[in-house]
């Protein structure tokens, strides 16, 4: 085969487009599909924080570092825990916080929209490159060791050396390499923003800080992020069944009620302040069942078809390492193509994928332990202790406030 390769990526989410960056930016030619039907079809998502050796190593090698830094929230970079009760255990915010100075604002994990991480992507990517509306139903093998993809609309686009599966949770690429599919994790999340919080709720900014604010008890846990722009953004969760949804009584079609009898139900025991954060983030309201592939998932590689992101290790949220892993497969899988096609035949494009799976099997079982043992923390009556301990031992002695009440007296 020859080292210049015909190569389609599934999915324009974070995975799929940090590696098209980095293989574009390295003059080699690739093709993105993806179900929306614009850039602008999926909700704005939450903050992500990007680590210096995984999500902020990539965009250095995607040519994209100075478009972070110009949207990156270093300052944001900062954590509050409170118990359910309202007690402050830490609080990273105020003059003498210790994360982030501007000598090593990069160096933890600052903070982005992930709304302006996908607009960097986008903008570092040959615009023509980027088929939209294209849902992929099936991958299908081709003569020459090549491969089709039919698509939902019925069109087919032929003969791909090398087809990526960023597709996400519920990947389609991932069926021709593997039955396995997610399970449910146990965790139901209820996902509340508070959206002109200058104008309308000043005092949460007050409460929150500049960056998140957690609170963990036995089987529930709250944790309150600031974006960019000033809005909210709250996860409220249970662990539950996974039919709690349907089975609780709540309706969620009626927002403002369902948010109501959600936090009377499930947080009516917590302070003041957190209550107040509940009820008050009354702008949208999605409900969550979250999902997880199993810990250590891996396939037998095939020639010719890989995953990377969640596709591969899809994981809760409760480590915040997701998009960092996604953003770790896809530099590591560029990588290898890199070698491969500057070594002019001399390599194997299966050998290229066998190095980069042997890598991304232990890296992505790594991240998704530790997002289970975070989980099993954060649901457990000494979350909060577990967490501000961490944070002590990382950042020093403890910052503990007298708890400020901002709820109207
Ligand atoms: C509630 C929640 C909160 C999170 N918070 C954080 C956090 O704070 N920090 C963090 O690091 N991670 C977080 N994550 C995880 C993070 O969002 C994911 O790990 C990350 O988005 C993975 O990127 P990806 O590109 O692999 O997949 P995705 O972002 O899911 O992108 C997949 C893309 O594939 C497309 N697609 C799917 N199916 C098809 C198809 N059949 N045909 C064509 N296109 C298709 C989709 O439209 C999408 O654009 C969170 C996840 C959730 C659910």
């Amino acid at each position: 085969m020859s080292s210049s390769i015909k190569i389609g990526i599934i999915g324009a989410g974070p995975a799929g487009l940090t590696l098209a960056n980095i293989l574009q930016h390295n003059n080699i030619p690739c093709t993105i599909y993806d179900l929306d039907a614009s850039p602008e079809a999926r909700n704005r998502g939450g903050s992500l924080d990007l680590h210096p050796r995984h999500g902020q190593l990539a965009l250095r090698e995607a040519g994209l570092w100075d478009e972070f830094v110009k949207h990156a929230r270093p300052e944001s970079d900062v954590m509050k825990i409170v118990q359910q009760d309202g007690e402050v255990l830490w609080d990273g915010n105020g003059a003498d916080a210790c994360v982030v100075s501007e000598a090593n604002k990069f160096d933890h994990r600052p903070e982005i929209d992930r709304g302006a991480l996908m607009s960097i992507l986008l903008g570092g990517v040959d615009a023509q490159s980027v088929k939209w509306g294209k849902k992929l139903r099936e991958v299908m093998p081709a003569p020459n060791e090549q491969y089709d993809l039919h698509f939902a609309d019925g069109s087919t686009e032929s003969a791909f050396d090398l087809v990526v599966g960023a597709d996400g949770a519920w990947s389609k690429v991932r069926r021709w390499l593997s039955d396995t599919t997610p399970h449910y994790s146990g965790i139901t999340a209820i996902e509340l923003w508070a959206l002109n919080v200058k104008e309308n709720h000043p005092w949460m900014s007050s409460y929150v800080g500049k960056g998140s604010c957690f609170s963990f008890g036995e089987d529930r846990a709250i944790q309150i992020q600031v974006q960019g722009d000033g809005s909210i953004r709250t996860y409220a969760s249970l662990r539950k069944p996974e039919t709690f949804l349907h089975d609780c009584g709540i309706d969620w079609n009626d927002t403002a009620k369902a948010r109501k009898e959600f936090v009377q139900q499930y947080f009516g025991d917590c302070g003041q302040d957190l209550k107040r954060m509940l009820f008050e983030s009354d702008d949208e309201l999605v409900p969550r069942p979250l999902h997880m592939l199993p810990v250590g998932f891996r396939w037998d590689t095939r020639p010719g078809v890989t995953l990377l992101g969640d596709a591969a290790h899809l994981m809760t949220p409760f480590a915040g390492v997701g998009v960092n892993a996604a953003m770790a497969d896809a530099l590591e899988l560029a990588r290898g193509l890199i070698k491969y096609t500057k070594a002019k035949g001399a390599g194997s494009l299966a050998g290229t994928l066998k190095t980069y799976e042997d890598e991304l099997f232990p890296r992505g079982e790594m991240f998704a332990q530790k997002t289970v043992n975070n989980m099993e923390k954060h649901f457990s009556a000494d979350g909060n202790i577990h967490m501000a301990d961490r944070l002590r031992t990382a950042f020093g002695p403890a910052k503990t406030l007298a708890a400020p009440q901002w709820s109207p007296a």
